[in-house]
């Protein structure tokens, strides 16, 4: 969609390289629409797969790229916002690389790649860890050697962009600003993590070092006893790759049910009797309202409870779950709402009954226009933006 008369557009365009596919999208900023949105899957290169998207862009007519955002994964503890990239960051995140070699790789090789394809486009980075920079001591410290403290052992925190979004989009709906808020942010994806937001930062987060750590995700594991590695070793032969391996991708729902990660496939599997399904559902829903529980009270109270990512935006059982229970903190959860929303984009439902004392609210996160945004953000911020 073209800008408005007289608004000269300014085409951003946002890359998700992931190890499996690419994702990217075209949002014109001065407009704020989607001008154009692709999925590269199963790439064989990173390298092929910007290309690829270079010549498609090329074929729709978006010759004008102003400005290009890079979903970034891991940014350490360097990075406390979205940066512009140059040589000097790359290397930086290099650095960082070794605490997300699943994820950073492909996202540098993506950066490389487009650099060369738009040389003279500015580029920014936008960290999944950036927003849980801002985590107090208490939350982010591990109780190990200072020695490995010292190597970067700490919390980290991801989903940082999706998390920022709920943030904002929901003081937006409710007429106000996030710092007159305690929002308590479950992205239930693939990928899940809860996030306490205190009056606009966060404060905790369920993923840790590693996007490993916390709720039981698609195919990972969340929450173990660090004791399993020594026994898996010891007293199984197992080497450090396998756990890796079994913990990130043979783990979680998968695990539990035996059905693979679709919740959609668990939940109609256990509505039939499923033993296994019911309880990949049970421990999947309780591990939530436990960190749910403990955000408040880190919080000392919570104001919204809000639902993001395909599971918390369409699983209204998950939801009813994970709530049931947690009216000792004031919730009134209105189940006829929670079974009747029909998820629109853009919008925010509510889902407690009136003079509940916390709200509950579902949204579609939007992490690729949020990326979008950071990105011209920053170009401004630099004295680069020209739209
Ligand atoms: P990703 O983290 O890969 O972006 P999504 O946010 O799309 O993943 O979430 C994927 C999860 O959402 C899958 O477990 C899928 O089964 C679940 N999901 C999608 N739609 C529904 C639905 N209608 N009911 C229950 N679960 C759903």
């Amino acid at each position: 969609m073209p800008s408005p008369r007289g608004v000269k557009s300014h085409p951003c365009l946002v890359i998700n390289a992931g190890s499996s596919s690419v994702k990217c999208s075209v949002f014109d900023l001065a407009s704020d629409t989607l001008l154009f949105k692709d999925e590269i899957e199963r790439v064989d290169s990173i390298e092929g797969a910007i290309g690829l998207i270079a010549e498609r862009l090329y074929q729709a007519g978006h010759t004008d790229i102003k400005a290009i955002g890079h979903r970034v994964a891991h940014g350490g503890e360097y990075f406390r916002d979205a940066a512009l990239i140059d040589d000097a960051l790359v290397k930086i995140i290099e650095e960082y690389t070794p605490l997300a070699p699943l994820h950073n790789p492909p996202i540098l090789a993506g950066i490389a790649m487009t650099r060369q394809h738009w040389p003279d486009v500015p580029q920014v980075a936008v960290f999944d860890t950036a927003f849980h920079q801002t985590m107090p001591p208490c939350a982010a410290t591990y109780a190990v050697p200072e020695a490995w403290r010292e190597m970067g052992l700490r919390r980290y925190g991801f989903h940082g962009t999706s998390h920022k979004y709920v943030m904002l989009r929901v003081a937006q709906e409710l007429n106000t600003t996030p710092v007159q808020l305690r929002i308590i942010s479950c992205h239930l994806g693939n990928g899940a993590s809860v996030c306490a937001i205190e009056r606009g930062v966060s404060v905790d987060t369920s993923m840790g070092m590693t996007a490993l750590e916390g709720l039981v995700m698609g195919t990972r594991s969340g929450d173990v006893d660090p004791g399993i590695f020594a026994y898996l070793k010891r007293a199984l032969g197992f080497s450090v790759e396998q756990i890796e391996d079994v913990l990130y991708k043979k783990s979680g729902l998968a695990a539990l049910s035996g059905l693979g990660n679709d919740m959609r496939d668990i939940e109609k599997q256990a509505a039939e009797g499923n033993a296994k399904a019911q309880l990949a559902i049970e421990v999947y829903a309780y591990r939530a309202r436990k960190y749910i529980g403990a955000y408040a009270a880190a919080m000392g109270g919570c104001d919204v409870l809000a639902f993001t990512g395909g599971i918390g935006e369409n699983s209204a059982t998950m939801r009813s779950r994970i709530c049931d229970g947690l009216e000792f903190m004031g919730l009134d959860f209105d189940e006829e709402k929670n079974r009747q929303i029909k998820l629109e984009e853009f919008e925010v439902p509510q889902l407690q009954r009136p003079g509940s004392r916390i709200r509950v609210m579902v949204t579609q996160t939007r992490e690729q226009w949020m990326i979008a945004q950071e990105t011209g953000r920053i170009c401004k911020r630099e004295g680069i933006d020209d739209g």
